[in-house]
């Protein structure tokens, strides 16, 4: 399609849109300072029983009155003003081509720190949040910070069993889920790992049993479910396709018009996905990724960062970061055997802080 062309068609297309947040970098100090993480904030504010519900309305001028804990909750609700539309597509799109993963919402989303508010505004300020209740004429929304972090957990787990599908990361991946269980399963519509069934709202356990539920589980360490590596690979695969698919159950698909050639008044049809939540699309785009057409994101050796590979051997995200790590890796090869009862400099960097 011609740049002429596309610009006269440049409204958001259904299958593609969502709505930012409102959030001024004031707005996002605020948080840091005053929700910190968790229930760091709970003495400042209001706490209302679990049963107390929330209607979207009108914007409170002060932050004061749109900060709300509920009890029992890990995480405060907070108001949030919807903001301008964007093509979450098209970010994608520039995210790949750019090999920077965080310019789209999925990979934004997977790094941040499950807990720390701020980040949970910055999100927002950038792809909005994951469940806008659009009901018009509504300026702002009421946010569960708690169920935005459940979510978060869940999200970084599959993507963590995806990353690390075919190296010794598996278990680590498993353990970072494991500990995180409860958290997880707060998600809906149904626990970690559960096979959706072509009737709607129905699922069944995993044929296979998760690592944590086979029967020798319950009374050993953690570490011991996580032995058999084969196992775990072929959990890990049956995990994520359940969850791909669970996930996006709320996809609606539509047909879009597009115009054959420039001059030509004959239009085509094509099928495509649209989704009544940005959650939905989160998963859409993982999937996208785990599809086979493109190269997944992968971290990069030397600084951890996640970068979409320009080649399958790609190591780094930069090529100042290839050529350092290639010369650690020969000095490494190279380094003579006295050295190595030593114990080995980790080539692996810190992850981030949202392992
Ligand atoms: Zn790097």
């Amino acid at each position: 399609m011609s740049a002429k062309v596309h610009r006269k068609f440049s409204t958001i297309p259904r299958e593609s849109l969502w709505w930012r947040a409102k959030v001024t970098t004031d707005d996002v100090q605020w948080v840091r300072k005053h929700l910190g993480r968790s229930l760091d904030g709970i003495k400042e504010f209001r706490v209302v029983p679990s049963s107390s519900g929330f209607t979207a309305g009108p914007l409170f001028h002060s932050w004061n009155r749109r900060v709300v804990f509920v009890e029992n909750e890990t995480a405060p609700h907070v108001q949030v003003p919807i903001g301008e539309r964007y093509d979450y597509r098209r970010d994608y799109e520039n995210a790949k081509r750019k090999s920077d993963p965080y310019l789209s919402p999925h990979g934004l989303f997977r790094k941040l720190e499950n807990g720390y508010h701020m980040h949970a505004l910055q999100f927002m300020q950038q792809f909005g949040s994951l469940n806008w209740k659009l009901a018009a004429p509504v300026s702002a929304d009421w946010v569960s910070l708690s169920d935005f972090w459940d979510r978060h957990a869940r999200f970084v787990g599959v993507s963590m069993l995806w990353e690390a599908r075919s190296d010794d990361q598996l278990k680590q991946a498993w353990q970072w889920i494991y500990q995180r269980r409860d958290q997880i399963n707060r998600v809906g519509p149904a626990p970690f790992g559960y096979v959706p069934l072509w009737n709607e709202d129905s699922y069944s356990p995993p044929p296979q049993p998760l690592p944590w539920e086979r029967e020798e589980g319950v009374e050993s360490e953690a570490s011991d479910f996580f032995a058999d590596c084969r196992i775990l690979r072929e959990c890990s695969l049956e995990v994520i396709q359940n969850e791909l698919n669970m996930h996006t159950a709320d996809c609606r698909q539509i047909w879009m018009m597009t115009r054959i050639g420039n001059a030509s008044e004959d239009v085509a049809f094509r099928p495509t996905r649209g989704f009544s939540s940005l959650w939905g699309a989160i998963w859409d785009l993982l999937g996208q990724d785990t599809s086979g057409f493109t190269h997944s994101w992968r971290e990069c050796l030397e600084c951890g960062r996640l970068f979409y590979p320009k080649d399958r051997r790609s190591a780094c995200c930069t090529t100042e970061h290839q050529s350092l790590w290639s010369k650690r890796k020969w000095a490494r090869e190279h380094r003579r055997p006295k050295f190595l009862s030593k114990p080995p400099i980790s080539l692996r960097p810190k992850k981030g802080a949202d392992r």
